[in-house]
Parts: structure tokens; C-alpha cells; sequence
């Protein structure tokens, strides 16, 4: 298939100008420039159809949700996103998969507008359904909040609220029943989640440590753990909860949820006490609200105390609540 002459057409709602594109698609290659001082900071992520989402579903959040995750690991660095490439495998260049790509891209562009990142380019080929995005962004040299930063005595925050995504999945597969309007309140949270770049950039002159909550709370702060070579202590009570996760831990005292359940792309972050004040300033001047659910220590276990006062090992431990 002529990959490019089917791109092209859909690249339309794509198109975000910024001034330090020098050259975008058409040509071998993009010409970009990072701003004078910056740093520039790359992350990729693969979907793969039956493996990562099933290939029935919605295109638009599918092109949402591709270049949300990425979007997420610039915000978990504090970076400023500026530029994506898009690398797309699909089964046929037929007008079925035309009006998929079509779908696709609208959901990819509407987010790419939002963030003012402009597609620059990618390849189109013919195979099994996956796409690959990569995302570049700018970041002050030593300002990125990388995972080896934290430091005993930190203040451990996330933003947002955590297990949202994990009951939408539940009640799709129909292990939790909500009513059909709670369901697709959930399902915004699962489908198109909103990666927290403005929260990233406000912080990351503050922040020591900050992780993006991909595949759970419990996982993912333990890469912070391992990486700085500390430990933690959360507190079960105190984690930020929706009224539905909320209802859902009192009905089946399950707290797996909150901790283990992934695809919230919130961000877990370290802050040194002495700047607790600034940061719950700027989280709020971005609008995003923050909530302090423990500490960084100087040991090498992560554990949560639950409300009954019993201490768990976050790394394990948690399978059996
Ligand atoms: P080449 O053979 O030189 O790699 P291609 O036909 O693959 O050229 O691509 C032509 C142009 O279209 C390039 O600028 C490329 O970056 C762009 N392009 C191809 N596929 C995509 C895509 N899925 N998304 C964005 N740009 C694309
Ligand atoms: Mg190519």
C-alpha cells in the first residue's frame, strides 16, 4: 500500500505548528530544534492489539490512550512535551482500516492539541495492529524528577485519586456491577486518562523522585525504592480515594485496588519536608489536587499500614489483603 498517501489524509487534525519544527513529515527526515540550555528528554511505548488492548476497541481512545502514556513519562519527568513521532502497523490500507485510522487519529490529535505537541513524523506499514509513540520534550539540565533522586524523610505524594481505572476494568469484565451511568464515569478514567504534565513541570523544581502510576502504586513506588536505594511507609487511610473506590474497599475490605490496580497515570512523587508548603502551592496554582501518603525511609522495605493499624509489605504482601 502507498503508506504515506493513507497517512496523509489523516494527518490533517494533526498539525499543531510550533516554531521549532523546522522541517515535519514529507521529507526523510524532521528537523527540529531544542531550545537553547534545554535538555531533551525521549520516551517510546509499544501497544500491541491482544496483548495490550483488545482490538475491538474504540479507536479514538485507543489514539487517546497511546499518546497519553507517553505523554505521562514526560510528566513524570517534569519535562515540557514539544514534539511526537508515530509508527503504525495495520492489518489492510482498505477503507475499514481507513476509517479506524481516521478514528485513531482524531483521538491522538485532540490530546497532541491540548499539550501543543505537533506530530513530526513515523512510518506506516502493513502487518498485525500496533502502534509505537514516541514523545520528546524539553527539561532544564538537573530539574528532571528522575526515580534514583529520593532521599530518606521525603514526603511521599500522588496526585488525583488511585484504583479508578482499576474498577472500570472490574466492571467491564463484570466482576463489579455498577450502575450503567458510574460505569461510563469510570470508564473516562480507564480510557482516556490524562497524563499530568502541567502537575509535572510545577513540581519538578521541587520534587526529589517522581514516577508516572502505569501498573500500581505499590510496584511503582518500589521502583523509586530500589532506584534510591530507600524504603517507605504509606498509610492505607490516607491514600486519595473516588466515593466508588471508597465504597468498593468498604463493601469487600479489599484495598488491592488502590495499590496494585495500574492504568491511573497519576504521579507518585518525593518532596523534602521543608517544602511541603510550596508544593501543595503549586500544585494548587495548576489546579491538580495532591495528597501526602507517607514517607520515604532510610531502610530498604516498603510496607502500608492499613486502618486496623497492621503493617503489610508493599511488595508482595499486598496479594493477600
Ligand atoms: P521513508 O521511506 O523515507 O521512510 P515514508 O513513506 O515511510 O518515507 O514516510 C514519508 C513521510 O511520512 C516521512 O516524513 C514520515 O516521517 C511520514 N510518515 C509516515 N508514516 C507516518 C505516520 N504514521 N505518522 C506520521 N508521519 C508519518
Ligand atoms: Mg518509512
Amino acid at each position: 500500500m502507498h503508506e504515506f498517501d493513507l497517512i496523509r489524509q489523516y494527518l490533517q487534525f494533526a498539525t499543531v505548528p510550533r516554531q521549532d519544527v523546522m522541517l515535519s513529515i514529507g521529507d526523510d527526515c524532521a528537523l527540529l530544534q531544542v531550545p537553547p540550555g534545554q535538555q531533551l528528554a525521549v520516551s517510546m511505548d509499544t501497544l500491541v492489539a491482544d496483548r495490550h488492548f483488545i482490538s475491538t476497541v474504540d479507536p479514538q481512545s485507543l489514539g487517546h490512550k497511546a499518546l497519553a502514556v507517553n505523554l505521562s513519562d514526560l510528566a513524570a519527568m517534569g519535562a515540557t512535551p514539544a514534539w511526537v513521532t508515530l509508527s503504525l502497523s495495520l492489518p489492510a490500507a482498505n477503507t475499514v482500516w481507513q476509517q479506524w485510522l481516521a478514528n485513531f487519529m482524531r483521538g491522538f490529535s485532540t490530546l497532541a492539541h491540548s499539550h501543543h505537541v505537533q506530530l513530526v513524523g513515523g512510518d506506516t506499514t502493513c502487518g498485525p495492529l500496533s502502534m509505537t509513540v514516541q514523545v520528546h520534550g524539553f527539561v532544564a539540565p538537573g530539574q528532571a524528577l528522575r526515580r534514583d533522586a529520593a532521599k530518606p524523610g521525603d514526603l511521599i505524594y500522588v496526585s488525583g485519586t488511585l484504583g479508578d481505572a482499576g474498577l472500570a476494568l472490574q466492571a467491564q469484565q463484570g466482576q463489579t456491577i455498577l450502575s450503567p451511568a458510574e460505569q461510563k464515569r469510570l470508564a473516562q478514567r480507564l480510557d482516556r486518562p490524562l497524563p499530568q504534565v502541567a502537575l509535572g513541570q510545577a513540581i519538578n523544581h521541587l520534587a526529589h523522585a517522581a514516577i508516572d502510576l502505569s501498573d500500581g502504586l505499590g510496584g511503582d513506588l518500589g521502583h523509586i525504592c530500589q532506584a534510591s536505594g530507600v524504603g517507605a511507609v504509606i498509610q492505607a487511610a490516607q491514600l486519595p480515594l473516588s466515593a466508588l473506590v471508597k465504597q468498593y474497599i468498604q463493601t469487600t475490605a479489599d484495598w488491592r485496588l488502590p495499590i496494585t490496580a495500574g492504568d491511573d497515570y497519576e504521579l507518585a512523587f518525593t518532596v523534602p519536608p521543608d517544602r511541603q508548603a510550596q508544593v501543595q502551592q503549586a500544585a494548587e496554582q495548576v489546579g491538580v489536587p495532591i495528597t501526602c501518603i507517607g514517607q520515604i525511609t532510610a531502610g530498604h522495605t516498603t510496607q502500608i499500614v492499613l486502618p486496623d493499624g497492621t503493617t503489610q509489605d508493599l511488595q508482595g504482601g499486598y496479594q493477600h489483603f
